[in-house]
Formats: structure tokens, sequence, C-alpha cells
């Protein structure tokens, strides 16, 4: 839709706040880095988000039931978790331009970059080779893309090292190797290394001992680990089955920029699948490919997704992957699917001295549960999808128009109820069929302006259906559906409406 990536990525930026989905928090205060509030259209889409996830995982799983725990937990259960001694970032600063970053991200970026040199080489002799170009034996072949390669492997061993050992010294060495400067200063002046926790703390009244730190969760899963036993008893649950939770996580990011893409107060949608110890394995292949039918079904392209399965694995894992997106600036995590082994049973087991297992009849015996989570951001997904439905149309008669593409279903207007003038009796018509759909649906009226400027209202937020009400209405009583993509118009009989839109807006999830 723009001239380049970072075009369009303003323009996703300006348009959020221009129609009233995302503003910059405390925007009157200038701001408050990394945090964001939805506006009155972002709140209907990330709500009608939640609900697609919710229905996808929940209700169209009889063995997935949903909690909601509370944001405070005891701070135990961090120290279990690992995240109080290891959910560090490690960080670095620039001295000449004071800025500063993650010491892994500026080494994956470098990474990125001579990966970018590959496929620039691939992409030349494509259109070399045309028709007979086979690109697998090309990159295994080619002697420019086999330098590259070299170079990214030693990279990646020696970073994966690093970090493996938290040799931070190390870190801040292959930085120096591998001469990358800051992208403001041009320089190679950098700090040492120093990692830093990413939770945010605070303290809780008098109910606990002024000397314990609170922590606002950096992530929903062990409000689910830890009502575990609540749940199965409680739901008379049967392994496998799943536990969902949407809620707020918080991570004092070091590097907060992107928009909502890495935000300081975010939003996610969890989910930890329990399963008998052997069958995990298994049960990743399934829910790896099973989220990505999910963002398909949301009408993504399937080149815009990717997954990265992890070579270097935290050390409760036995398998993970990222499913990432193309976003407006290139591909990055959007959901991380991982085998969590029995690591957060056994570890809240161990801290709080609760037995944590479970009593498979089937097999006559007791054990500890494996884990897949699937873990997706959904200010992260609200991005993915806001950024790939703004498009700027070029339309036959040498106009252009704005039009925000969403999934129908996921639109926060589903319909726009217009009528044609302002006069004959046709804003009542329009106010009862608004009055008809609005228990089952968002609609709006609006009756200012010409109707073309109103219909480019509409496709500026996503409307998927016009409804304009004519003086013809009044005769036969039908009105014209005006389809958002297509701009095409059709007649449809008003007592017909409820079914048209219910028709349109099911799910595609199966
Ligand atoms: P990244 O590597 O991008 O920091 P992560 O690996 O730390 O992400 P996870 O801990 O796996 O992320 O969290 C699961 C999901 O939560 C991510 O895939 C992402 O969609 C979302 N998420 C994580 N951190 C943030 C953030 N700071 N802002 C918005 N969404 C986030």
């Amino acid at each position: 839709m723009a001239t380049n990536n970072e075009d369009q990525f303003k323009k996703v930026v300006a348009h959020a706040k221009e129609y009233g989905f995302i503003f910059p928090s405390s925007e009157i205060y200038d701001g408050l880095a990394a945090v964001y509030d939805y506006g009155q259209l972002g709140t209907e889409l990330k709500n009608n988000i939640k609900q697609y996830w919710w229905r996808a995982m929940v209700q169209y799983h009889e063995n997935i039931v949903g909690i909601d725990s509370a944001i405070f937990m005891h701070p135990r259960i961090w120290k279990a978790s690992g995240h109080v001694d290891a959910f560090n970032d490690p960080l670095i600063d620039n001295r000449d331009s004071k800025k500063r970053y993650r010491a892994d991200v500026l080494i994956e970026e470098h990474i990125a970059k001579i990966e970018d040199k590959i496929e620039k080489e691939c992409e030349k002799a494509r259109k070399r080779f045309g028709e007979a170009f086979d690109r697998q034996q090309f990159v295994s072949t080619n002697a420019r893309v086999l330098e590259h390669q070299k170079q990214i492997d030693e990279i990646k061993e020696r970073y994966g090292r690093c970090m493996n050992d938290n040799d931070l010294t190390g870190l801040k060495q292959l930085i120096l190797d591998l001469g990358i400067v800051c992208p403001i200063s041009g320089t190679r002046n950098w700090t040492d290394v120093r990692q830093f926790n990413l939770m945010f703390a605070t303290r809780m009244g008098s109910v606990i001992d002024d000397s314990d730190t609170l922590y606002l969760r950096p992530e929903t899963a062990q409000g689910i680990f830890v009502n575990f036993l609540n749940v199965q008893k409680s739901g008379r649950m049967k392994v496998p089955f799943g536990i969902a939770q949407i809620g707020k996580a918080f991570r004092n990011e070091i590097v907060a920029r992107q928009f909502i893409f890495r935000m300081r107060e975010f939003e996610q949608m969890e989910m930890q699948f329990f399963v008998r110890p052997g069958t995990e394995l298994e049960w990743f292949k399934y829910w790896k490919e099973e989220r990505l039918k999910w963002h398909l079904s949301l009408g993504l392209p399937a080149d815009s997704f990717r997954y990265h399965d992890h070579e270097k694995l935290a050390h409760y894992a036995n398998a993970a992957t990222d499913i990432e997106f193309r976003f407006p600036f290139g591909f990055k995590e959007l959901e991380g699917v991982h085998s969590r082994t029995d690591f957060d049973l056994s570890r809240h087991s161990e801290f709080s001295g609760k037995k944590l297992q479970y009593y498979d009849a089937e097999l006559g015996e007791a054990y500890t549960p494996y884990v897949i989570e699937t873990s997706i951001g959904v200010d992260r997904t609200f991005l993915a999808i806001f950024s790939h439905a703004l498009k700027e149309e070029q339309l036959e008669d040498g106009s252009t128009r704005t039009v925000l593409n969403l999934p129908p279903m996921l639109a926060p207007y589903k319909a726009a109820v217009l009528p044609l003038v302002k006069k004959d009796g046709l804003p009542e018509k329009a106010r009862s069929i608004v009055d008809m759909l609005k228990y089952d649906y968002m609609v709006q009226y609006d009756e200012k302006d010409a109707i073309g400027r109103r219909y480019r209202r509409q496709d500026a937020i996503g409307t998927p259906f016009c409804i304009t009400v004519d003086n013809d209405t009044l005769q036969d009583d039908t009105v014209t559906v005006r389809l958002r993509d297509t701009m095409q118009q059709e007649r449809v009989a008003t007592a017909n409406l409820q079914q048209f839109l219910s028709d349109h807006l099911r799910p595609k999830v199966q």
C-alpha cells in the first residue's frame, strides 16, 4: 500500500490514532514510553480478537477450559518459575548516543542482515534462471551464499555458547568482533554487557511481610500452573486437557519500540495443555499445526507466516517454535509453542510442598503431566491483522480509497445504517433498522455528509457492510447492502438482514 515498509508502518500508526484504534498512553502528559491505550474502535477489534481465540480454544475443544487468575501472585511463584533468577535480558549502552540496546538483539539483527544478503542472491538468481531456478540447489552450491552461511553458522555458534554460559564478556567481544555500530551514533563505543531483570516489582500493603517483593506477572502461564489441581479436580478433567487464559502481563522491556509490538504492559492469550509423559512431542506437533491454522483462518496470507524452530532450547523445554509473522518491519515472533516438559508443575510441587500430580486411571499410576504451551500476544495479533488490513486502493475512476480489509467477524462495526437523505422519513426507517440489529451486532447510524463520503468513512474503519435506506425502502421494504471489499451493491429485504449478516459473519475456525 505504500512506497516502502517504513512508510507503511507510519501509516499504520497514524491511521490507528486518527480513527480511534490506538492512542499513546497519557498523551496530554507527553506519553509514557511503550504504553498504549486502545480507543473506541481499537477496543472493539481487540475484544473481537480475544473472543475469536477464546472460541477456537475453549468453546471448540471439549477438553479445554478457561480461567482468569489474579495478576498479583505469591512472590515464591516467581522463584519457582525461574523468573527471579533468570528472566533477564543482556543490555548494552552506547556511550556516545547514550542509547540502550539488547545485546542479543544487536547480534540477531546482524545475522538477519547476512540472511538478507542470501535472499538477495537468491532473488537475482531466480530472475536469471526463471522457471528452472532450484533454490535448494542454489543455496547449497553458490560460493557467495555458502560464504554468508558459514559466517552465520559461526556467529550462531559463538552467540549460542555465550547465551548458554551466561558469558557477558563474550557477548560484548562478539559485538566488537562483528563490528556492530550504534545505529544512532554510528560508533562502537560500547559499555560492558549487564543482565537486567524484566519484572516490575511492587509491594502489597500489610498482607505480606515488608521484606517481600511482589511482582507484576510477566506472563499469564504461572496462574494456570498454580491452579492445575483446582481446575483438574473441580472440573473432573482427564489428561490430556488444557487450561486457557487471557490477561495482562508486564515486562520492563529495555528497548521498547515498534508501536504495540513490544510494550511494557500488554496482553497474552495462553493455553497450557497437560499430557501423558512421552506423548508430548506428538502434541507439540499437533498444536504447532493447529495454531498456524488459526492464523490462516483469519485470512492472512500463508506466505506471511513462518516457523522458527528453536535450536537452543531453554533448560526446561524439549521442543520450541515461534510462529513468525511478516510485520511491516520484517518477520518477527507472533506466537510461541513450547514443549515445557514437567518443569513447571515439578517446581511448584517442590516450592509449595503440594504434590501437583494426576492419577491416570487407565494406566493405574500417578504422574506429573507434561505440558505443551501456546502463547500469543493480543497486541501483536492486533498489529498483524491491522497492518495487513490497511490498504490504499487505486479505483477505476482514478481516485484512491483507504480501506481496512479486516476479517468481517473481527470488524468493530459489522454494519453502518445510512439514510440516503436526511428527510422524507428515511432517518426514522434507518433508526428502526439499527434498533432491529443492535442487540446482535455492533451497528452504527450515520446521516452526515454525502453518501459517498460516508462509505469512505466506513471503509477506513473496516465496516464490512453499509446498509443504505432510500425512497424505495419505504415502498418495498428492501435496502441496498454495499460490500466493503468489492464495493458491489445488492438489494436485500429488511426482513432478511439479520440472516444476511449472520451468514457473512460466521467464523471459519473448525
Ligand atoms: P520476544 O522474543 O519478542 O521478546 P518472547 O519470546 O519474550 O518475545 P514469550 O515470552 O514467548 O515472548 O511471550 C509469548 C508472546 O507474548 C509473544 O509471542 C508475544 O506475542 C507476546 N509478547 C511478549 N512480550 C511482549 C511485549 N513486550 N509486548 C507485546 N507482546 C509481547
